[in-house]
C-alpha cells in the first residue's frame, strides 16, 4: 500500500499551513485571547471566508466536498502553521460533530437549512451528548423528550460542551423510549433561540481556552418535529457512527501538525 500523499494532498495541506502561519496564528495566539478566555471571532470568520468550516459537506451546501483524507491534511496543516489549539478545536465540534451529522442523517430540508450557515461559520455548531452521570457511559443520558403535537419536549441539561456558550444549533442527544436502553435515544437539532434553551454556565479550563465550554439546560424546551435528525429511538447510535468515523481520524490531525511544528 502507498501511503505517499498525492501532488494535489501536499498542496492542499501546504496551502491550509500558509493560510494558518499567516492570516490565523498571529491573531489567535495572541496572549490575551488565552488569558481571558476569548474566542477569536476574527480568526473564525476568516476560517468559514477560506472554506474550513464546511469542509467535508458537499458544495450544493455550501461546502467544498473534501475527503476524511484533505480533511484531515487541513487540521495538520492549520496546526503547524501555529493556529491556537482551542480554535481547532472548536472547529472540530463545529464541522465534525455537528455538520456531519447533519450533512450524513439529515433530511433535505434539514441540510439546506443547515449547512450552509456552519460551512460559513455565520451560525456557530455544537454537540451536546455528555451530562454530569453519563460520560464515558454515554449510553446512560438521562434527558429526555417527549412528544407533545407537532414538537417534542425536551427536558435535562448537558456539561462540558464545546462552543455552548457562543453556539447557535447543537446536535442533542435526548432519551425517547427508557424501556429500550440506548436504542431508544434519539438525536435532535436544537437552535440556541428555542424556548426552553438556555446556557447555564460558562466553564473555565485549563488548557484550549480559546474554545469556550459550557452547561446547557433544557427547561421543557420545545423542539418543532422536523427537527429530529435520524430515526427516532436510532438517532444516537446513528451520529455516533458517523460521528467515530470522522471524529476519530480528524481528532489526531491537529496534534500531529503541533508535533511538526515543534520539531521544525
Ligand atoms: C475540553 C472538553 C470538551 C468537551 N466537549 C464535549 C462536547 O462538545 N460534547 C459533549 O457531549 N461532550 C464533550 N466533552 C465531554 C467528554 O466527552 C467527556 O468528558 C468524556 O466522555 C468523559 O466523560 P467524563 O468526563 O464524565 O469522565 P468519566 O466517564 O467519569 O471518566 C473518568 C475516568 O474514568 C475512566 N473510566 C470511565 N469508565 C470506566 C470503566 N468502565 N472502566 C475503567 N475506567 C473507566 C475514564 O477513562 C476516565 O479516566 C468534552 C470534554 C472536555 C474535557
Amino acid at each position: 500500500m502507498d501511503f505517499e500523499l498525492t501532488e494535489e494532498e501536499k498542496a492542499f495541506r501546504e496551502s491550509v499551513y500558509q493560510f494558518s502561519k499567516k492570516e490565523i496564528a498571529p491573531e489567535s495566539s495572541k496572549p490575551e485571547y488565552d488569558e481571558k478566555g476569548e474566542f477569536p471571532w476574527e480568526c473564525w470568520r476568516k476560517m468559514g471566508e477560506f472554506g474550513l468550516l464546511g469542509l467535508p459537506f458537499p458544495e450544493e451546501y455550501g461546502g467544498q466536498g473534501a475527503s476524511a483524507m484533505m480533511t484531515v491534511l487541513a487540521k495538520e496543516g492549520f496546526a503547524l502553521g501555529g493556529a491556537d489549539a482551542g480554535l481547532t478545536l472548536s472547529w472540530g465540534a463545529h464541522t465534525i460533530l455537528c455538520g456531519v451529522p447533519i450533512w450524513k442523517l439529515g433530511t433535505e430540508e434539514q441540510k439546506k437549512k443547515y449547512l450552509p450557515k456552519i460551512a460559513s461559520g455565520e451560525w456557530i455548531g455544537g454537540f451536546a451528548l455528555t451530562e454530569p452521570n453519563a460520560g464515558s457511559d454515554a449510553g446512560s443520558v438521562r434527558t429526555y423528550a417527549v412528544k407533545k403535537g407537532d414538537r417534542f419536549v425536551l427536558n435535562g441539561s448537558k456539561i462540558f460542551i464545546t462552543n455552548g456558550p457562543i453556539g447557535r444549533v447543537f446536535v442533542t442527544i435526548a432519551v425517547t423510549d427508557k424501556s429500550k436502553g440506548p436504542f431508544g435515544i434519539s438525536a435532535f437539532i436544537v437552535e440556541s433561540t428555542f424556548k426552553g434553551f438556555s446556557v447555564s454556565r460558562k466553564l473555565d479550563k485549563l488548557g484550549n481556552r480559546t474554545s469556550p465550554t459550557g452547561e446547557l439546560a433544557f427547561e421543557d424546551c420545545e423542539v418543532p418535529e422536523e427537527n429530529l435528525l435520524g430515526p427516532i429511538d436510532m438517532g444516537f447510535a446513528e451520529v455516533v457512527k458517523y460521528i467515530f468515523m470522522w471524529e476519530r481520524s480528524c481528532l489526531l490531525a491537529p496534534a500531529i501538525g503541533s508535533m511538526e511544528a515543534g520539531i521544525r
